[in-house]
């Protein structure tokens, strides 16, 4: 360790309480205490010299073993062991106070005496943060006036430069005291003012630390629930075909035997049976899907985008050449992801593409690509009915939907899957749109 650190550290270790909160006022005055003692240390020394050939050409060699005196104080005030911090803050007031008043005694009243004055308020009203405000302020009276009768008594030899040092040093003195007494009134108020914010910082940092944990806690809450309602909603949709596979196939078969003997009422009940039980179907194999969102059981590996569309065109060929659908794209890139995923999200939103279209208009459809440097943001647009701004969020909530089933098939589970693919890669999902011409879908996939 160098002898620099050394010496800060036994400084440190002197000067500063030990057991202190080192968030409070106190601490912070023991730590400028000693900072204070660390700097003047060298300080004084530098200061030294100048004044020792100043005081050897005029003969002034009170002050010379005076500053020597003093800078020995202030070692010890450092150094000693065994001495409690109050103790070494009063002796170092006190030599201040004695500087002051050896200097005015020495070079005059407008000396470096006056500076020593002020500055033993200050060092009062920071090492000593909370006691007295009045203090330093009477303090100065006090010492002004015993200067004062010193000054009266003739005590001591009276500098040159002085007529009538008595009224003199009245006049002066007012003026350190005027300042000693702003000074007492300022630095109080300002650290009062320093340390309420600092508490109050310590209490939103411990309410935010609270606030966390129980945000960690929660969000843990909610993944297991989330874990559970997918578990839930796997083994409901899963377990509940079988059944309704078997209302289906006997619908089908009361219709297809006893058609011609039902009337048409009773035909009509059976229509809407099997129309619901195939609904309730799709439901459930789309439930079934969305349970499985998210869940990425093939590894990364990279993903032809052209392959993927290609390979939609081929299987959508009966409703693209129905609707006279143009699906428009070109050299789309690889790019490294999860395949099933990235493929269900796509097909999900060609076919709503698909779906949502202008009667009277061919559904026309580009897919675009852009490299975004850590990512690649994909954009399905066409040129459908279009969706108004409200319900940009809620098209992504499980079963919602826009529009009724006459007029458009579906069960409004296709664009939760996508969100939940999207999300789960990392990426985001959101879109743009202007009813009756068209939507333009985006979605990012992270470069992995
Ligand atoms: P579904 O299509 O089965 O209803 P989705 O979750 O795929 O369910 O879509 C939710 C709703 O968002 C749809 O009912 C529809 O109103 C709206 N929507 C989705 N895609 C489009 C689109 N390309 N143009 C217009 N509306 C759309």
């Amino acid at each position: 360790m160098q002898i620099k650190d050394r010496i800060q550290d036994i400084v440190f270790s002197n000067c500063v309480k030990k057991n202190i909160n080192q968030e409070s006022l106190e601490y912070w005055s023991d730590y400028l205490f000693a900072k204070c003692i660390f700097a003047l240390i060298p300080l004084s020394i530098i200061a030294m010299v100048p004044a020792i050939i100043v005081c050897l050409q005029k003969e002034l060699y009170f002050i010379l073993i005076f500053d020597i005196f003093c800078f020995m104080i202030l070692l010890l005030v450092g150094f000693l062991p065994g001495v409690t911090v109050q103790i070494r803050k009063y002796i170092f007031i006190f030599l201040f106070y004695c500087l002051a008043f050896v200097f005015l005694i020495e070079l005059g009243n407008y000396g470096p005496g006056l500076v020593f004055l002020l500055a033993s308020t200050i060092f009062i009203l920071i090492f000593f943060p909370g006691k007295n405000t009045k203090l330093p302020f009477i303090l100065t009276l006090i010492f002004s006036f015993i200067y004062g009768i010193c000054l009266q008594l003739k005590i001591f030899p009276v500098h040159q430069s002085m007529e009538v040092p008595v009224m003199e040093w009245v006049a002066i003195s007012s003026n350190v005291l005027f300042l000693s007494a702003l000074f007492s009134m300022l630095l109080p108020f300002l650290f009062s003012k320093i340390e309420l914010t600092v508490q109050e910082q310590i209490r939103l940092q411990d309410s935010l630390i609270h606030k966390n944990h129980q945000l960690k806690i929660s969000i843990e809450d909610v993944k297991k629930k989330n874990v559970e309602l997918e578990e839930f909603a796997f083994i409901a949709s899963h377990d509940m075909q079988e059944p309704l596979r078997m209302i289906s196939s006997f619908l089908e078969q009361l219709k297809r035997k006893y058609e011609d003997k039902l009337d048409d009422k009773a035909q009509q009940y059976i229509f809407y049976a099997i129309d619901g039980s195939k609904r309730m179907r799709q439901i459930l194999l789309d439930l079934l899907e969305y349970s499985r969102a998210g869940k990425f059981i093939d590894p990364i590996r990279q993903v032809n985008l052209n392959d993927i569309l290609n390979e939609f065109c081929i299987l959508r060929r009966k409703i693209i050449l129905e609707k006279s659908a143009i699906i428009e794209y070109d050299n789309l890139p690889s790019i490294l992801g999860y395949a099933v995923p990235i493929t269900q999200t796509l097909h999900c939103f060609l076919d709503n593409a698909i779906k949502y279209s202008h009667e009277d208009t061919p559904p026309f459809i580009q897919i675009r690509i852009l490299d975004k440097n850590s990512e690649w943001e994909l954009s399905i647009e066409d040129n459908g009915i279009g969706i108004e701004e409200e319900y940009f969020d809620k098209i992504f909530i499980l079963f919602q939907r826009l529009h009724n089933r006459e007029s458009y098939g579906g069960t409004g589970i296709g664009l939760s899957i996508v969100k939940k693919n999207i999300e789960s890669w990392g990426g985001r999902v959101w879109l743009e749109s202007i009813v009756n011409q068209g939507s333009k879908f985006y979605f990012t996939i992270p470069k992995l």
